[in-house]
């Protein structure tokens, strides 16, 4: 049988065709601080069990996440839809790149419901490959998605991590309008890096995405992630936070950047932890609602927990307004 060029069991560097010809880029030995505890436990498996039987894709696996053992023990997957094989060549992301099959999975949607509702989920994140064969990049399936979502399971909170939906014009606008309770969308690194990190994307258009979030709908709460270890300067993190704020985002997460393979850009350095914690302390004197930076923190790394400080945060806040 031929080799599928897509196939999440190939090797990682299979997964990658565009990345093949590339020259091996230097591995850096982890520090002790990254390490992390080996899948196990009940809840593991049972996580494992659900997102198999409903036929699922989780970025969880898809990008090779350090924190699988952790959040799958407790049950928190987060979903990954519209496939797996995302029409973008980002350098940092472990998801199979390529030529998706054409069209989308119209049955998703419900079964997404559904295996929320069976893990009995508090809070959702929901996330996607980028789609930019389709029309509207997605932005109905997202909003099939929180539907099937709230119809299965009332009661969970929904956080979506969305693409950027460039040149999708107007699409983002139906996804705000399906009112998921937190809007991400990951900057992912500063502007100067996007050319060899997100060569696809567009800075500003990202930020205007949440931008647009927010004039649309101000209840709705934004979020947006930084990978640091990539070459970038304090300076520039610090930028990257300013407009962060001016485009109103609520929620900050930044964690360390991890190499999937020697196909993929080089770790320049792992960021100590004390440095995450500075950069959590000036984050939050920028205004930002909540920070969540640690060298494992990741966009739905304990989303759960976080959503519901950030909720109380914007209580507190509110509270102060009117004293
Ligand atoms: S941090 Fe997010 S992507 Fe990683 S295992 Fe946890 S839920 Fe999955």
């Amino acid at each position: 049988m031929a080799t599928l060029i897509n196939d999440p069991h190939q090797p990682r560097e299979h997964r990658h065709p565009e990345k093949r010809n590339r020259p091996d880029t230097p591995v850096l030995r982890k520090p002790d601080w990254i390490r992390v505890k080996a899948p196990m436990g009940k809840g593991y498996a049972e996580t494992r069990a659900i997102v198999k039987s409903k036929k699922l894709v989780t970025v969880c696996e898809e990008a090779g996440c350090p924190n699988i053992g952790e959040c799958w023990t407790k049950k928190h997957a987060t979903m990954m839809i519209m496939g797996e094989v995302c029409t973008r060549a980002c350098s940092f992301c472990n998801v199979a790149t390529g030529k998706p099959p054409a069209g989308l999975d119209a049955d998703e949607p419900r079964r997404v419901g559904e295996a929320v509702a069976e893990m009995g989920l508090e809070h959702v994140v929901i996330t996607s490959v980028d789609r930019d064969d389709l029309e509207d990049g997605g932005a109905m399936h997202f909003v099939h998605t929180i539907n099937a979502i709230r119809t299965a399971s009332p009661g969970t909170t929904i956080e979506i991590l969305t693409p950027d939906f460039l040149r999708k014009t107007d699409w983002e606008y139906k996804v705000i309008d399906a009112r998921p309770d937190v809007f991400n969308h990951n900057l992912e690194t500063v502007p100067r890096l996007y050319l060899s990190i997100r060569p696809g994307a567009r800075y500003f258009h990202s930020l205007r995405l949440l931008e647009k979030v927010k004039d649309r709908d101000p209840s709705q709460f934004t979020k947006s992630g930084l990978m640091v270890g990539l070459g970038e300067t304090k300076e520039e993190v610090m930028q990257v936070m300013d407009d962060m704020r001016s485009a109103g985002i609520d929620f900050l997460t930044i964690g360390q950047y991890l190499q999937p393979t020697r196909k993929h850009a080089a770790v320049d350095r792992y960021v100590e932890p004390s440095e995450f914690a500075h950069y959590e302390e000036i984050a939050r004197s920028k205004g930002f609602l909540m920070v969540s930076s640690s060298p494992l923190t990741r966009s739905s790394y304990h989303a759960g927990e976080d959503f519901a400080r950030l909720r109380k945060a914007r209580e507190a806040k509110l509270a102060e307004a009117k004293r």
